[in-house]
Formats: C-alpha cells, sequence, structure tokens
C-alpha cells in the first residue's frame, strides 16, 4: 500500500474482545502506515504484537496535550498515513478521536474508516429489540440523579436505547431503569462480547435487575445495555402512523384507511379511525 501524496489517517476498528475478530485488511493498514496513534500504546502491544505489526506507536488522547493531535497532523500534511486505534472496538465510540478527525476533516484531509467491531451495534443487533430506530447514549452519568433525568428525558421515545455500563454501577443503574422507565419494560444486556464467558440476558428490567442483583457474576466485565423502546399507549397515534394515515385518508375511505394503518402500524384501529374522520377530505355532494 503506497501512501497518499496527501497523507491518509485511518480509523481503524480493533476486537472487542476476540483476536479473531480483527479483519486482514485492518492488519493490512496496521503494517502499512507510518505510525500507529493508540490511546494506550501498552494496551494495544498485545494486538500488534499478535499480528507482528512492527510500526512505530505513539499515544493519543483527545485531552491530552496539543502537540500530539499537532504532530499526527502534521505527518498527514506531509504525506505520511497514520492510523488510530483505540483499547477496542472503534475508535471515537465512546474512545478517543473526535478532535483529531473534526481537524483532519477542517484540514481537507483523507480520513477513511476500517469498519470492524462496535460492542454498541453487536449488542443491538443480537437484542431481538427494535434496531430501525435507535439512540446511543454512550455512558450514563454516574450519579443517580442525573441518570434519573436522562433516562426520564427519554421516557417515552420512540426508539431503542443503547448505552455501556460499568460493571460496578449495573445494579443502581437498572434499579434506576425501573424507577422511571416502569419495571415491565423489556431490556437486554451484553457482557463480554466475544469473550469466554459471555452472556446475553433479555428480560423486563424488573427481571434484569433481581438477576443481576443476586449473581454477583453478573456484575463484572463489560457490558451494553440496550432498553426497548416507550411501548405505544392505546389511543395514542404517532408521528409515522400520521403521516401513514394520512396518505391512506387521500385516497381511501376513513374505515379503510384506518384498518390498513392499523396493520401497517399496529396502533388502535378505534384510534386511527377518530383521527381519520377528523382529517379526511370533506366530500361532495
Ligand atoms: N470503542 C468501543 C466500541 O466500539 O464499542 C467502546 C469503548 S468504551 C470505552 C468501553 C465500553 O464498551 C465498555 O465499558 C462496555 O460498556 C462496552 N464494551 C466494550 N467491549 C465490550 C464487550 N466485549 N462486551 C460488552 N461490552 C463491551
Amino acid at each position: 500500500m503506497h501512501p497518499d501524496p496527501w497523507g491518509t489517517l485511518y480509523i481503524v476498528a480493533t476486537p472487542i474482545g476476540n483476536l479473531a475478530d480483527m479483519s486482514p485488511r485492518a492488519v493490512d493498514v496496521l503494517h502499512s502506515v507510518e505510525i500507529i496513534a493508540c490511546e494506550d500504546t501498552r494496551h494495544s502491544k498485545k494486538l500488534l504484537d499478535h499480528y507482528h505489526i512492527k510500526s512505530p506507536t505513539m499515544t493519543y488522547h483527545d485531552h491530552s496535550d496539543r502537540q500530539s493531535a499537532d504532530k499526527i497532523l502534521d505527518r498527514l500534511d506531509r504525506g505520511d498515513s497514520v492510523a488510530l486505534i483505540s483499547d477496542a472496538g472503534t475508535p471515537l465510540i465512546s474512545d478517543p478521536g473526535y478532535r483529531l478527525v473534526a481537524e483532519a476533516r477542517k484540514r481537507g484531509l483523507n480520513v477513511i474508516p476500517i469498519p470492524g467491531s462496535c460492542a454498541l451495534v453487536s449488542a443491538l443487533s443480537v437484542s431481538g429489540l427494535a434496531t430501525d430506530r435507535f439512540s446511543f447514549i454512550g455512558f450514563l452519568p454516574a450519579k443517580s440523579s442525573a441518570r434519573k433525568s436522562v433516562l426520564q428525558a427519554r421516557q417515552s421515545a420512540n426508539e431503542t436505547l443503547v448505552c455501556y455500563e460499568a460493571p460496578h454501577r449495573i445494579v443502581e443503574t437498572l434499579a434506576d431503569a425501573v424507577a422511571v422507565l416502569g419495571g415491565q419494560r423489556e431490556a437486554f444486556i451484553a457482557r463480554e462480547i466475544s469473550k469466554k464467558f459471555e452472556t446475553y440476558s433479555r428480560a423486563t428490567l424488573f427481571e434484569l435487575h433481581a438477576m443481576v442483583s443476586d449473581d454477583s457474576f453478573q456484575q463484572r466485565g463489560e457490558m451494553v445495555l440496550v432498553i426497548a423502546a416507550s411501548p405505544p399507549s392505546p389511543g395514542v397515534i404517532t408521528a409515522d402512523a400520521e403521516r401513514i394515515l394520512q396518505l391512506l385518508v387521500g385516497e381511501l375511505s376513513p374505515s379503510k384507511a384506518a384498518s390498513l394503518a392499523a396493520k401497517i402500524t399496529g396502533l388502535d384501529k378505534r384510534a386511527l379511525y377518530q383521527r381519520a374522520i377528523e382529517t379526511s377530505p370533506p366530500t361532495s355532494p
């Protein structure tokens, strides 16, 4: 691989547990670049040694001295290629890199992703909860009051919620989630994804809280918490349902429009019919 005349910043995903999840392309890029910027050079040594990667490394952290960011950007300006990796998974996803990528983009430099593992996507993909719309909020606040406020703000959101959680806080967080969102809300915990003792638990928030409280094993390791979207209450017409209904009302009788909209959205047919009557165009005499 030849360096681009303007240099390329590669954002390289690395495994979140199982080293075999490293893609061959990621290995090639790490071999070829002039320098690898790591969140922690000592931590990444294990991965680099495993793949016999000898490219020089340096530390990069968004909050470290400006010098390391400038050093990387200068090298890119000179035509060198640089790879950014974090301790695990995709850089910038609750990991360093945002400032560097933002500055590289400002300077018009090439920034290329080398896709791979990401804990949030892995957890969501096996949760069995809706994946068409979700919010990823990184780590919830450490303090219970702040955590509850974040959950309250999303209490009636029509999207799955995904967050990272520290093992020593998972019991408190589940208790807060039960208090704010209700114990009956479906949720999912993906623990130690791709590692030897991985576990996946799907239940209501109440049940998950009881299960994790009773089992200290479940309070260890790395974990992602996925919480189901707010169930639509009967009679409530979501924005999506309203859009579908209005399209149908333009073409069909209120009763047919409501019946079809109920089949498409799973919402209450009577509420949709009521809304269809209110909004259907007047019929000519
Ligand atoms: N950049 C990473 C990514 O792409 O997923 C995330 C880094 S963030 C600092 C670390 C958090 O990600 C952990 O506290 C945990 O919530 C989640 N995580 C990372 N690896 C995981 C794994 N193997 N299983 C479950 N969660 C994991």
